[in-house]
């Protein structure tokens, strides 16, 4: 292309990573800088001793109209997690789910001492009318939280209690299900039209396959950037670059001057990986601590999602405490020992990410290109524009790289 001009993208998370992928599509260049040292951002994965530790629980929802465009699902030999779950009180086991195997998550067959036949009614009449509602009505829909939601929608307290807290929690980082009522129908549609999966290697073989589709001379590792102005970036060491059209795939407003800073707030996560003696559940499954009190939330066994993976048991814990890391590890192995009737072992490594998921209202499904645009040169991706999921963050990407696109091929007019 003549003239080709300079396009940078700050931040090769998923979101920078796709929108320089969409940009490579249209047949323009654009460079990645990234503060880290791998790509990827909160998508990480570490390896260590054979083992594979994501950072958090995380999921792919194999129905992410997004991870369909920009992945190859097939290539990334996704583990599918069964539809459904083991809830744990008190040494008691419970199953959610659908013995029949439908890969429709959530669709109640057994739901053996947890909820009323009206519960599960109305799980099933829910599953049935998100399926129909369109993405679009979702998040136009009128906000509420998901608590007032499913009390409105007259679910019982107890079938709140043992399952949606629990369950929810684990997905939107907080467990007081004070997340927008938009969010979760999505991810209850999501579920519905698939499945949670994970990777064969890991959360971090998707942002290694978006990283695979682009020249690895493009991606800038270990690169912090500390200023964004006009056309001008400066990097942390002081050097400067000059830059056309700028997308910043990340909070923007430390990196550009008079933007009023952000007090936006971020739900926190700690994942525990014990090495343990316990066999597993013998199929992907999640297992869910529903008893009241209890700080874990959810777990499941590596071994049960990665093939010939050694017995570990990876626990999140979502609620806030005080505890340090040994603490809390040993608080962990007694809850799990006494609702789960699981030895979890030793602690062999453990993450707290700070900042996993935003806390958004007003949550919308994606932004339209011509929202992503700051400045005359800067545009804005992440999915903390939109909603916190993966979908929003490869989206987001591709919005703000086609708008670069429109303002280079003059098809849009802006001040
Ligand atoms: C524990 C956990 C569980 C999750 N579970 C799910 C799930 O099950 N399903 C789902 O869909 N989503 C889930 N998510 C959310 C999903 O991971 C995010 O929505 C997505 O990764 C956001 O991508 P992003 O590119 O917008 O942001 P980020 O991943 O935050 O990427 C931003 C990038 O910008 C870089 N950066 C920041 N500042 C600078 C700077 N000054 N200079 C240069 N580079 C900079 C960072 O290093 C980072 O790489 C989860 C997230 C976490 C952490």
């Amino acid at each position: 292309m003549q003239n080709s001009p300079t396009i940078t993208i700050i931040g090769a998370g998923v979101s920078g990573l796709c929108a320089a992928i969409h940009l490579k599509n249209s047949g323009y260049k654009a460079q990645l800088y990234d503060a880290a040292a791998h790509v990827g951002g909160r998508v990480a994965t570490d390896y260590k001793d054979g083992n594979i530790l994501d950072h958090g629980f995380q999921v792919l929802l194999d129905s992410y109209p997004a991870a369909q465009e920009f992945l190859d699902l097939e290539s990334l030999e996704l583990t599918k997690f069964s539809p459904g779950a083991y809830l744990f009180t008190d040494g008691k086991k419970s199953t959610v789910g659908d013995p029949t195997r439908d890969p429709s998550f959530l669709f109640m067959v057994a739901f053996s001492k947890v909820g009323s036949i009206k519960d599960k009614l109305k799980i099933f009449t829910l599953s049935r009318k998100l399926k129909q509602k369109s993405l679009k009505e979702i998040f136009e829909a009128k906000e509420q939280t998901t608590l007032a939601y499913l009390q409105k929608a007259g679910f019982s307290e107890k079938i709140i209690s043992k399952f949606f807290k629990p369950f929810y929690a684990g997905i939107f980082l907080e467990d007081e299900l004070q997340t927008s009522s938009r969010m979760f129908e999505f991810v209850f549609k999501m579920f519905a039209q698939g499945s949670a999966t994970l990777p064969k290697n890991g959360i971090a073989d998707i942002p290694g396959q978006l990283a695979e589709q682009l020249p690895s001379e493009h991606i800038h590792l270990n690169q912090p950037v500390s200023r964004v102005v006009g056309s001008q970036i400066t990097l942390a060491d002081g050097s400067k670059l000059e830059s056309d059209y700028t997308i910043i795939a990340t909070q923007a407003d430390r990196l550009v001057p008079n933007l009023p800073i952000s007090n936006m707030k971020w739900h926190e996560v700690t994942v525990l990986y014990f090495k343990t003696e316990h066999k597993g559940f013998c199929k992907p499954i999640i297992g869910l601590v529903s008893a009241k009190n209890t700080l874990s939330n959810n777990f499941h066994f590596l071994q049960d999602v990665f093939e010939g993976h050694e017995n570990m048991l990876s626990v999140s814990v979502v609620k806030s405490h005080e505890y340090d890391i040994n603490e809390l590890a040993a608080r962990v192995r007694m809850e799990m020992k006494e609702h789960c009737k699981i030895d979890a072992g030793e602690l062999v490594h453990s993450k707290t990410i700070k900042k996993a998921l935003p806390d958004l209202k007003n949550l919308n499904y994606s932004m339209n290109p011509t929202e992503t645009q700051l400045t005359q040169n800067i545009y804005l991706a992440g999915d903390q524009l939109s909603n916190g999921s993966l979908n929003a963050a490869m989206l987001n990407g591709k919005a703000a790289a086609q708008a670069v696109i429109d303002k280079i091929e003059g098809k849009v007019v802006v001040g």
